[in-house]
């Protein structure tokens, strides 16, 4: 007994019939005797037409417009889902996220929480009632619509859990799990039953799609644990067991693994800054740019200078969301003619394949098994960067989920992973 955030992601909603076995799920844990908190997605792929639908209408949708647009998706899904409530005789209210006091910056399609008076949402559940809310969405200072970014309605479940003092918090999803790598990719990948905030950040970071980045932040900085669930499995009522992957602080002794899994990033841009003059305060320049514009950089290489006509020279490559390749290159060509000879071009033809794991840095080899992997198929590396828990190989786009596989099988994921001595 106690209080239970409840996450549904897209395509645990994507139709009447889904609808009804959430609310059937939802029923489970109230009947348990459970205050039952319960954020929802917009149902399918719904985000995704509307943003096309925007498309039809402009190329350039102002951003606040936007936000208007793409939350009525869980709009539509707070208020269908509550009627599923209705229908199995539940207590239940819907709530907008501005309702449910989710306040945020201005940072139209991004914002980010600073905020969640969350007296509302108490004297719902003072009242018995099941509260339903708007993933995805709050309202800024100036009573403005905003929307937390793709897959945000994760942040809405944590950051929730965290104001609330929740004592479970259950993200549903369409897999019982994070595994070893996408199991849509990698048939033999392995369902993990625990991982590490930082495990699954580096995951989020590398492009596994399973949790939002920002919401494992949250998560970290709240110390709110969770658990990855699947709503398709069998319902606790027709005996199904809530079994999926615990996401902690810390890891058991018993789970530490050098090489927890694999992601791939498909979505990225390659950009590179060529003939930058070799000299302090470069990098600064162009980072602080790209920063202001609020592009998030991933990958950052700069090559050995070298000489010749105007003084040393060095080359400075970065990946970025390929959504921002447009802003990037735009505040790129802006900067050089501050740079005399610096040119810049760009790819989007790539993709990232990283694997993760807390104990990367501290094993000998690892990296090598992963480029032995690579260089098994004929596939060439790119870009390469690591950090204590992470290694990224920038890869051809056609070559990525070869890739995967084949780095996923080098560290014999599908099985029993190693065990760190
Ligand atoms: P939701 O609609 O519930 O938010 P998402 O589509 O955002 O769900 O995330 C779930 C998907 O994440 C899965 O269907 C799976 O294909 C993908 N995924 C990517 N990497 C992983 C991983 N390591 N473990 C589990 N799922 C993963
Ligand atoms: N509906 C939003 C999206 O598709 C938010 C979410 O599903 O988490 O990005
Ligand atoms: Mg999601």
């Amino acid at each position: 007994m106690g209080l239970v955030v409840q996450k549904f992601g897209g395509s645990s909603v994507a139709t009447a019939e889904k609808y009804r076995r959430v609310a059937r799920r939802i029923a489970w844990k109230k009947r348990q005797g459970n205050d039952v908190v319960v954020v929802v997605s917009a149902p399918g792929d719904m985000t995704d037409d509307l943003i096309e639908r925007a498309r039809s209408i402009t190329d350039r949708p102002s951003a606040r417009e936007m936000d208007v647009l793409l939350a009525t998706g869980e709009q539509i899904s707070i208020a269908l889902l509550t009627m599923a409530l209705h229908e199995l005789g539940v207590d239940a209210v819907s709530l907008t996220g501005p309702q449910a006091g989710f306040q945020t910056d201005d940072h139209h399609r991004a914002a980010r929480i600073v905020n969640i008076d969350t007296a509302r949402i108490r004297r719902e559940l003072a009242a018995g009632r099941v509260v339903i809310v708007a993933g995805f969405q709050g309202m800024d200072d100036h009573g403005d619509i905003t929307t937390l970014g793709r897959g945000g309605s994760d942040a809405s479940a944590i950051a929730l859990a965290a104001y609330l003092s929740a004592d479970q918090c259950q993200i549903f999803t369409d897999v019982d799990g994070v595994y070893s790598a996408d199991p849509r990719i990698v048939p033999t990948a392995r369902r993990l039953d625990e991982i590490s905030y930082d495990e699954v950040l580096e995951l989020a970071a590398a492009g596994a799609q399973v949790m939002q980045l920002r919401s494992v932040e949250l998560a970290k900085q709240y110390g709110v644990e969770f658990e990855v669930l699947s709503s398709l499995a069998p319902l606790p009522d027709e005996g199904g067991e809530e079994r999926g992957t615990k996401v902690v602080a810390k890891l058991s002794p018993n789970n530490h693994r050098i090489v927890s899994g694999v992601a791939v990033d498909s979505k990225v841009a390659h950009i590179t800054l060529l003939g930058l003059p070799d000299r302090p305060g470069v990098a600064y320049r162009a980072f602080k740019a790209l920063g202001d514009a609020r592009i998030n950089l991933d990958m950052i290489v700069q090559s050995a200078g070298t000489g010749c006509g105007n003084g040393p020279t060095a080359d400075i490559s970065f990946t970025c969301a390929r959504d921002d390749l447009e802003t990037a290159l735009e505040v790129c060509n802006r900067l050089l003619p501050e740079f005399p000879g610096a040119r810049v071009v760009y790819d989007t033809d790539v993709a990232k394949v990283s694997i993760v794991g807390s104990g990367v840095a501290s094993n000998y080899g690892v990296a090598a098994r992963m480029f032995e992997a690579l260089a098994e198929k004929d596939i060439n590396i790119e870009l390469i960067t690591g950090s204590e828990i992470k290694i990224s190989c920038l890869v051809r786009a056609s070559r990525a989920m070869e890739a995967v596989r084949a780095v996923h099988d080098k560290f014999e994921l599908g099985d029993v992973a190693p065990i760190v001595q």
